[in-house]
């Protein structure tokens, strides 16, 4: 259910469906989107930084009158905060904004050449000495994270990934499983391209369920953490509607069959300003 859990490699729980708040504006659109979603069970929301939006998503977990701690709030420090120092004050600027005192999951949102060991020394620090309960990277090729294991203390808990049937990347999930990484899903709707394939559109028929809880149920299935966005309260419900059906390993390996390599998002070679 949506309070489902995958066990990351320091025991922490993390909630396997989670509501992305990118885009969401920050205000009311961002603060109803949390609140809908929490409402309706969700207990995992992801923002960063770079979003503008960590204030409006604070508002609305104070104002959803779920416990803290039963929430699994995940930020992100951005490009150009990236660094020893800079990190630990981009954490506790997050902190401030999002009106909590800790975070569940700190991320690093890009690989920045030859900063990024430094940034990981910054979250190794957050992680013993501030109370982050777990750390992680975003868009780390197999050789970034190799790179960085050469150096770390601690193996990041989780990559968050662009993943959808478009970009698979099985290689990467498999090098990460082997790691005892824990791989997420970022724009898992393909920004909202899922919806136009006529192979979606089958299998939704096929098992009375929309393109959006095919797509979402398959990353849960291939123990992949998902959090599609919505600021719709319609469309946040009903996308974690996907706990009363499942896909047959056919039509898991359909949908990795479709697998060409396409983003929709930056290229993480090349995407570190
Ligand atoms: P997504 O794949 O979740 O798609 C969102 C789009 O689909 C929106 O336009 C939304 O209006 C539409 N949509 C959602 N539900 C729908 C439905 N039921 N029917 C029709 N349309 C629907 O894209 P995303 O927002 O890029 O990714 C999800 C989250 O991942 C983000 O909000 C953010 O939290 C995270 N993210 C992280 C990174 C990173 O670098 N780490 C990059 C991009 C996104």
């Amino acid at each position: 259910d949506l309070k489902g859990t995958f066990t990351l490699h320091n025991g922490v729980e993390m909630p396997y469906f989670g509501l992305g708040v990118y885009l969401s504006e920050d205000g009311k659109e961002v603060t109803n989107a949390v609140k809908w979603a929490l409402d309706d069970g969700y207990r995992h929301i992801d923002t960063a930084s770079v979003y503008g939006n960590e204030e409006g998503v604070g508002i609305g977990i104070k104002e959803s009158g779920v416990d803290r701690k039963d929430i699994f709030v995940v930020s992100k420090v951005w490009n150009s905060d990236q660094g020893y120092e800079s990190t630990i004050k981009s954490y506790e600027s997050s902190l401030k904004r999002l009106n909590l005192d800790y975070l569940d999951l700190y991320l690093v949102h890009w690989p920045v050449k030859g900063k990024y060991k430094e940034t990981w020394r910054a979250m190794e620090y957050l992680y013993k000495h501030r109370g982050v309960r777990a750390i992680g990277v975003s868009n780390f090729m197999q050789h970034h994270l190799e790179d960085l294991l050469t150096s770390s203390e601690v193996v990041p808990m989780v990559n968050q990934m662009e993943f959808h049937p478009y970009l698979v990347q099985q290689e990467l999930i498999d090098f990460c499983n082997k790691n005892t990484i824990q791989y997420e899903a970022w724009s898992p709707l393909m920004q909202g391209h899922i919806f136009e394939l006529d192979i979606m559109k089958d299998l939704a028929v096929k098992y009375n369920k929309t393109i959006a809880q095919i797509v979402l149920r398959w990353d849960l299935q291939k123990g992949v953490v998902t959090i599609p966005k919505s600021a719709k309260k319609e469309r946040i419900w009903a996308n974690a509607d996907v706990f009363d059906f499942e896909l047959t390993d056919g039509d898991v390996k359909k949908l990795e069959q479709l697998d060409r390599g396409k983003r929709f998002g930056p290229d993480p070679n090349n995407f570190d300003f």
